[in-house]
């Protein structure tokens, strides 16, 4: 199976871009810079730049020229081997051979790998382009850690995830704490519900000064001279944006187990699992649950993402949703 058909609403959206002419100018592909991420860009790239009519055709010579990486209107760039960044002047040479005339009139792609490794003044490089793209210009960013990128950045792109469910988030600090809560679930009672919602307060509190430590870094590497209270606000409004971000995927593999749930609860036969690898567990927990109470709890989950953007303490918010999980 190639990466156009394990993500085929994915490529569906595009291919409909692609023929209705409304393609987006840039695009946050996030997956593995080296595997699916970067199988789809070569695919999205033949798309636009195949020779023949049924495209892409995966055998003419601008379908093999995409796919070796050497189409005279794909640049591609990626963090020099020393240094493991991806310097401004990179980018400012990318943008520039991007806004020159494609070889015969064409589409002109920029592709940037391991867009993660921008530093603060590469993304800043980026950000004007951004905001004036050259006519008929595509710009991809392949990272699997949007998180990293800056939020202004990702606002003006098209974000399309790429890895697979419970694969995509393994690296992450966060990931393993939280799936030992899951699979901890449900509370027997009010204090169990207690205990998990500080454990899950105390992951993203951590994730938290994480962030914030990644954003001074960056503070410190800007050319600009910013006074104490301006960097804070800065420092402030950063790092709850990626907290945001975090937030979300937090939520969503809480939602995917909690999918997974309801699948076994229903009884459907479940080979889609998104969390193959605990079947033992979901089993036993969907025993707890019918279809109803299974359902109930995806809705509670996406009520606390949703109450999360408002101004209650987020351990409250925590406490109130496992409580309603509850299963004795
Ligand atoms: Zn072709």
């Amino acid at each position: 199976m190639d990466a156009v058909d394990l993500h085929a609403e994915a490529w569906e959206g595009i291919r409909n871009g692609y023929e209705s002419g409304r393609l987006a100018h840039a695009y946050v592909l996030v997956g593995s810079p080296r595997g699916s991420a970067l199988h789809f860009a070569e695919s999205f790239l033949k798309l636009l730049f195949c020779e023949r009519a049924d495209k892409p055709c995966n055998v003419c010579k601008g379908c093999k020229q995409v796919e070796a990486h050497k189409h005279v209107d794909t640049l591609w760039i990626e963090p020099q081997s020393k240094s493991r960044q991806i310097t401004a002047d990179d980018v400012r040479g990318l943008i520039q051979r991007m806004s020159q005339t494609s070889f015969d009139g064409g589409w002109k792609a920029g592709i940037i790998l391991s867009a993660d490794c921008m530093n603060v003044n590469s993304e800043n490089a980026l950000l004007k382009t951004l905001e004036e793209p050259p006519p008929k210009s595509i710009l991809l960013l392949l990272t699997d850690s949007a998180e990293s990128l800056l939020p202004t950045i990702i606002s003006r792109c098209q974000k399309i995830v790429l890895a697979d469910g419970a694969a995509r988030h393994t690296g992450t600090e966060w990931h393993l704490p939280l799936m030992h809560i899951l699979h901890e679930l449900p509370p027997t009672g009010g204090l169990d519900a207690g205990r998990l919602a500080c454990r899950l307060k105390a992951i993203l509190d951590k994730v938290k000064v994480g962030i914030a430590d990644g954003v001074m870094e960056e503070l410190d590497q800007t050319d600009e001279a910013l006074d104490e209270s301006k960097l804070k606000v800065i420092l402030e409004a950063r790092t709850n944006a990626r907290l945001k971000e975090v937030q979300a995927d937090v939520f969503r593999v809480m939602l995917d187990w909690h999918r997974d749930v309801l699948m076994l609860a229903s009884g459907v036969d479940a080979d889609q699992l998104i969390f193959p690898d605990d079947r033992g567990t979901l089993e036993e927990q969907a025993k707890l649950h019918t279809q109803g109470s299974a359902l109930k709890a995806i809705q509670e989950i996406e009520a606390m993402a949703r109450r999360l953007d408002r101004n209650i303490p987020d351990l409250q918010i925590f406490d109130e949703a496992f409580r309603k999980l509850v299963r004795r």
